[in-house]
């Protein structure tokens, strides 16, 4: 490896000046005794010694320095190569753009000491390089390049690195608005033979000639994340929600809820479940038609979803029964936000509602908490399953949350 060699190149020089350094002291005190060296200049202390004495000891501090850096140089090389296999596999299984971003310019900046990177997006209906946005980070200037613009124009249009001081002849045209390019080198990001975008680097502080292998490295990998990226998100999205209602699945939903357990149990939080109903759905079906009960399934999904919280996770569980899990909310809280589904969705205008036996369309539901109703998230599903049917039992078009007074003076979790 490069390092190691300059290490031992520079431990050499160091063992090398160290041996000179003593025979050059030995044989000057073989040479100039001090009684010599004092008949002959009248004086205790040798100038032309002392010189030599202090060039090296200067030249002992620049190797130590020099030492240093590449051990710094080697604790980052070491330090990536570590990381490298985890951060990959985040990439490869990676569902967001953004977090593909940001991934990339982290692995660069480990690897690279550099004041700028940048990943710019091939827009190939416009043929456009456009500034990507990096994850967590607001971007105000949406910045763009043509092909054959600056160096991040003229790499995606050669589709190869491209290095700022083997360039200056091309920035030479007065077309160019970068007179002042910021970028010092750019690589193509592909994916087999598809130019997606190019990542370029700014100035680089203490450069050591790895940069361009590296760079191509790490857009390479970037090429292959991002084609996985789109297409994990096709296939995942199709596997994970509901085609009619574009809610969850109810497989999905149970690999969140694990998920989301163990993130109450680690923050000490509660989480409430509600099992929602649509009430006679069946007889909704047979008045109207099945395509109208379908309609009616979309709405209703909508309606949820636009008075749930962002973090909330709503599933469609069976044909007409839907399963709501809200973290960090208390019973009573979920309690609130059902009441005000099941008013929406008797007050909302479905097609033929009047002929509905309650003379509009209903919803029921029931709620349990974790951890306070049962400290298995399967045993809270059953309890909150346990309180819909109670509340369809008490006449439908209402929400009961098990063991909740419902005066609801005691405070719950
Ligand atoms: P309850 O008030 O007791 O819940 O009565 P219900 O009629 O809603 O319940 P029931 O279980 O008797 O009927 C559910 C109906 O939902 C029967 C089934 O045909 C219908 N269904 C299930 N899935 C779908 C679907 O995807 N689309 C439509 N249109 N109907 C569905
Ligand atoms: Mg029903
Ligand atoms: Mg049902």
């Amino acid at each position: 490896m490069v390092i190691s060699q300059n290490i031992v190149a520079v431990l050499i020089i160091i063992a090398a000046v160290i041996v000179l350094f003593f025979v050059y002291y030995i044989g000057r005190l073989q040479g100039f005794s001090p009684k010599e060296n004092n008949q002959k200049t009248g004086n205790t202390h040798n100038p032309v010694f002392s010189r030599d004495v202090v060039y090296l000891e200067h030249e002992m501090s620049t190797l130590k320095t020099q030492i240093y850096n590449l051990n710094e140089l080697n604790t980052r090389y070491f330090n990536f190569s570590q990381n490298l296999t985890e951060v990959v596999k985040q990439l490869y299984s990676s569902l967001s753009f953004d977090e593909i971003i940001s991934t990339i310019t982290r692995l660069i900046n480990d690897i690279i000491n550099t004041d700028t990177i940048e990943i710019y997006i091939l827009d190939i209906q416009d043929n456009v390089l456009s500034k990507a946005e990096q994850f967590g980070k607001e971007i105000n200037e949406s910045v763009s390049y043509k092909m054959g613009e600056g160096l991040i124009g003229k790499t995606a249009q050669d589709e190869m690195i491209k290095v700022r001081g083997q360039m200056y002849s091309s920035f030479g045209d007065k077309n160019n608005k970068n007179e002042k390019e910021k970028f010092l080198m750019a690589a193509p990001i592909h994916f087999k033979d598809r130019l997606l975008g190019v990542i370029g680097i700014g100035n680089i502080k203490h450069p050591t000639g790895n940069e361009r292998t590296l760079l191509k490295m790490i857009s390479d990998i970037a090429g292959v994340a991002m084609v996985n990226q789109s297409h994990l998100k096709e296939w995942k999205s199709e596997a994970i929600t509901d085609p009619l209602t574009g809610l969850y699945n109810r497989r999905y939903f149970t690999y969140r809820a694990m998920i989301e357990v163990e993130k109450a149990i680690r923050e000490s939080t509660p989480i409430s479940i509600c099992m929602l109903d649509i009430d006679h759905f069946k007889h909704y079906n047979d008045t109207n038609g099945h395509q109208e009960g379908d309609r009616l399934l979309k709405i209703f999904s909508e309606q949820l979803t636009k008075l749930s919280r962002k973090t909330t996770i709503i599933a469609r569980y069976g044909g007409e029964e839907f399963i709501v899990l809200s973290p960090d909310i208390t019973k009573k809280d979920a309690l609130v936000y059902t009441e005000r589904l099941c008013e929406k969705i008797a007050n909302y205008p479905f097609f033929n509602r009047d002929k509905q036996p309650l003379g509009f369309v209903s919803v029921s539901g029931g709620i349990a908490s974790f951890p306070g109703d049962a400290t298995s998230i399967d045993k809270v599903i059953k309890i909150a399953d346990e309180a819909l049917y109670k509340a369809k039992e008490e006449g439908r078009n209402r929400i009961i949350a098990h063991n909740l007074p419902s005066t609801f003076d005691e405070d719950e979790s």
